[in-house]
């Protein structure tokens, strides 16, 4: 571990040993505290003797994010003690819960515009953000991918979705939802960790503006052909002052705009890649159904392709259709 870390560390528990001392001597009867206080004691100890930070178990450094959060942690994750895996695996399910419930109504219809998604974390929680607000008989919707996995994803997600949800509120054009977005982002989030993202406005007269954001192609598909919207810009969360530029087009009744994560495009089988391609394809032959059956043909036609292979990444799909005469 880096000496800063080390040093970091040797203070945290240096500050939690004086005031577990001090809330000994003004809660003498309190037998919690003295076990926490050998728990301390037993930290610094294995920093004397170079073993801290290391598995009781296998002797293999310990996850260095796990050391941060709490400097009293002994296993690593493969060695935790079965009280311990517990407490993860409710900490993971209420996560887990805290997620699905910041999605949107499945099927939700908002003026001409029907929608249905699919969204599906890889483990308990899912770094994919996918979110459909109706706002004044226009339909905002944004679909996102954070970097990395896990729950350091999923925590960026949540921040994207309160970001979106409160910045519609205020009516702004999207272009300047999309920047004001990016410099949350930029002002908050860990380096490296940012967020592809497709955000639009549909509006009750078919007129589409959509921002792509370093995210894989939208596909919008109909009588007219097929359509891909190519990112335009950086992933949020990059750089703060960066300009995203808007794709405007007019969608007429019966056309479809597809939009997918990399749980879909990079999907692999033991020769090949799913790939952007095959999804344009897949979309414009299941064109004509309704938003619910492309997408369950879009799952059907990816369970045939991996051929039983494990999934490496969480998977969001998106179907928008207009509706009407
Ligand atoms: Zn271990």
């Amino acid at each position: 571990m880096a000496t800063l870390e080390v040093s970091f560390l040797h203070n945290q528990l240096e500050d939690r040993k004086r005031r577990l001392e001090a809330a000994m001597v003004a809660a003498p009867r309190n037998s919690g505290l003295a076990g926490l206080l050998r728990e301390v004691d037993s930290a610094l100890d294995r920093m004397v003797k170079g073993s801290y930070g290391l598995c009781e178990e296998c002797h293999e450094p310990v996850e260095q994010d796990r050391l941060l959060a709490d400097p009293l942690v002994r296993y690593c994750l493969d060695h935790l003690t079965q009280t311990e895996r517990a407490d993860l695996q409710r900490d993971l399910d209420l996560a887990s819960e805290v997620q699905r419930n910041l999605l949107p109504q499945n099927g939700l219809c908002a003026g001409d515009w029907e929608t249905s998604y699919h969204y599906a974390p890889l483990g308990a929680v899912s770094g994919d953000y996918c979110d459909l607000i109706p706002s004044d008989g226009q339909l905002v919707f944004v679909l996102g991918d954070v970097s990395g996995k896990g729950v350091a994803a999923s925590m960026l997600m949540t921040q994207l979705h309160a970001l979106f949800r409160s910045l519609t509120k205020m009516a702004l054009p999207l272009g300047q939802m999309v920047s004001q977005a990016n410099r949350v982002l930029c002002e908050s989030a860990l380096a490296g960790q940012y967020a592809t993202v497709v955000c639009g406005l549909a509006k009750p007269t078919g007129e589409v503006e959509i921002h792509n954001a370093g995210h894989w192609p939208a596909i919008v598909v109909g009588k007219g052909g097929v359509l891909r919207i190519e990112s335009t810009g950086l992933p949020l969360g990059m750089f703060c002052e960066v300009e995203f530029s808007a794709t405007r087009l007019q969608m007429e009744a019966g056309d479809t705009l597809f939009l997918y994560t990399d749980g879909l495009s990079e999907a692999r089988n033991a020769n090949d890649e799913y790939g952007v391609d095959r999804v344009t394809h897949l979309v414009r032959q299941q064109s004509a159904r309704p938003p619910a059956e492309l997408i369950t043909a879009c799952l059907e036609d990816l369970r045939s392709f991996e051929k039983g292979e494990a999934r490496f990444d969480d998977l969001t799909l998106l179907a928008i259709r207009r509706v009407g005469s």
